[in-house]
């Protein structure tokens, strides 16, 4: 070894060591071990059932670590006399734009899945998200917008066209029409599409498409039993009529799921089943027991809410739905309706929506507290600010009024109601939910910060943008987009969630 060379050696060494120490320092806890700690909250999770006062550490979007002890990270938010629990899963989210996605992250909404109608096409759907969405967003394929771009002869870039999806939207050409053999096969055939192009499952709002025959729904059925997918539908019926109601609607498709070995969910038992809620709940465990693959949700308000147009309200409806027109109210000004006027505005402006005060509390609560019943909030685009106030109530609602006042179900049986069993419901189909719906080492980081105490729904009937009380902070993939009760303006982490 010549000087040059020793020299050489030695500095070689000291480099090495230097590593070695900066390695060594790395792998005890320092404050560049986390993004974020959640510290000193109280950790609730569904899956494990641990209950117990946490530091949570964040890193790369990931759940790093569940400590006893005290951790620190480049930032920290103190969770002290807070529940810290993963983030909500909406199931049944038709309002993704911007606006209403906030108002969802503001009711600690992490997830928010348009899985009832669908969508179509369901490509450009991702792509016009992607990168501006603050919560996490998807999609199933929609038989209902296939149908209506079949049955009224338009083409796929049509559907991506607002101008017209709107101008078809009150036509009744694809609600009331039978689609003929090719039609049929043509519907099949872009279910599938949808399926390939990452589509969660097939939507169904088979209420809205009276048209539709039991031999088409049973199709698109096979179409996702072969694909192993879950078909969540809106049933036949909304009434208790012996023919033609919610009895006769919800046994249509637990047949189509036992007949295809297809799995089910069924959407908003509450508002669906109305009167008969107990009887449904019981024949759908009873089909679960015999293995029939089906579940259910439920939102948590005694109105439901839809366009005026809608096939819903046809024929002797007051007297099906057991209801009055006094029981329709405009959102805009809280009229409520007469039949004279409602049929002048149902034929002046069928598009408009209306609420319907139809359904009983005793039959809501029971559902909510129902074991195995998920939480949905069928929150909708809100027009002009105006509409039903459960695309921004419905999850504090839930731990506000129905475990903390009412007390029908517990803390933790509401926390899994709204994140983990959806996550548990999808994942077989859909494995990125494997990593969602849980506080876990290696599940992302979405997290909602709560005060127990004080969580609780405020937005009403007449004003249905009143963000919800008592949720904190709200991390999606390990970013907060809201902080101290405040949503983080321009901060997008949300994610597409894909097959
Ligand atoms: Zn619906």
């Amino acid at each position: 070894m010549n000087r040059l060379e020793s020299t050489l050696f030695f500095a070689l060494a000291f480099l090495g060591m230097v590593t070695m120490l900066a390695t060594s320092l790395s792998a005890t806890p320092a404050a560049a071990d986390y993004d974020l700690v959640l510290s000193n909250g109280r950790v609730m999770d569904p899956e494990s059932g641990l209950d117990a006062i946490r530091y949570v550490g964040i890193r790369d979007g990931k759940i790093a670590a569940i400590s006893q002890e005290r951790i620190s990270g480049r930032q920290e938010i103190d969770a002290s006399g807070r529940v810290v629990a993963p983030g909500f899963i909406d199931l049944h989210a038709h309002g993704q734009r911007a606006f209403e996605a906030g108002l969802q992250a503001l009711d600690g909404v992490t997830t928010q899945l348009e899985l009832e109608i669908g969508v179509y096409p369901v490509t450009a759907w991702y792509e016009a998200r992607r990168g501006s969405a603050p919560i996490n967003f998807g999609a199933s394929v929609g038989h209902l917008p296939i149908r209506q771009m079949i049955l009224s002869g338009l083409t796929e870039e049509d559907m991506t066209n607002q101008d017209i999806r709107d101008r078809i939207f009150t036509q009744r050409n694809w609600v009331d029409n039978a689609a003929s053999a090719n039609q049929l096969a043509a519907m099949e055939q872009r279910v599938q599409q949808g399926l390939d192009e990452g589509g969660l499952g097939v939507g169904y709002g088979i209420n809205y498409t009276a048209g539709a025959t039991r031999e088409e729904i049973y199709r698109m059925f096979r179409v996702a039993r072969r694909n192993g997918v879950i078909n969540f539908v809106h049933a036949r019926f909304m009434n208790q009529n012996e023919l033609g109601g919610s009895v006769d609607a919800v046994q249509e498709v637990i047949a189509d799921a036992a007949i295809t070995g297809a799995a089910l969910h069924i959407v908003h038992i509450g508002s669906s089943g109305g009167g008969r809620v107990p009887l449904l709940l019981q024949m759908i465990d009873e089909a679960r027991e015999n293995g029939v693959d089906v579940t259910t949700e439920v939102y948590p308000y005694t109105a439901y809410s839809t366009f005026l147009g809608s096939a819903i309200f046809d024929g002797d409806f007051t007297r099906a739905q057991g209801i009055q027109y006094s029981d329709i109210e405009l959102p805009e000004t809280g009229e409520r309706l007469t039949r004279e006027r409602f049929e002048q505005l149902r034929g002046e402006t069928p598009e408009r929506m209306v609420i319907g005060h139809a359904m009983r509390e005793e039959n809501v609560a029971m559902a909510i507290a129902h074991p195995g019943v998920m939480i949905g909030s069928d929150g909708e685009k809100l027009a002009n600010g105006k509409g039903h106030p459960r695309g921004a109530g419905t999850y504090a609602r839930v731990l506000g009024r129905y475990v903390r006042e009412q007390r029908v179900l517990t803390l933790m049986e509401a926390l899994a109601k709204i994140s983990y069993l959806p996550a548990r419901r999808l994942e077989a189909s859909v494995p990125a939910m494997r990593a969602k719906g849980r506080i876990r080492v290696g599940a992302d980081a979405d997290i909602v910060v709560f005060d127990p105490d004080t969580v609780l729904d405020r937005a009403t009937f007449a004003e249905p943008t009143i963000p919800s009380a008592g949720i904190d902070h709200v991390l999606v993939n390990g970013i907060a987009v809201v902080r101290d009760g405040q949503l983080q303006t321009g901060v997008n982490p949300g994610l597409g969630i894909r097959r």
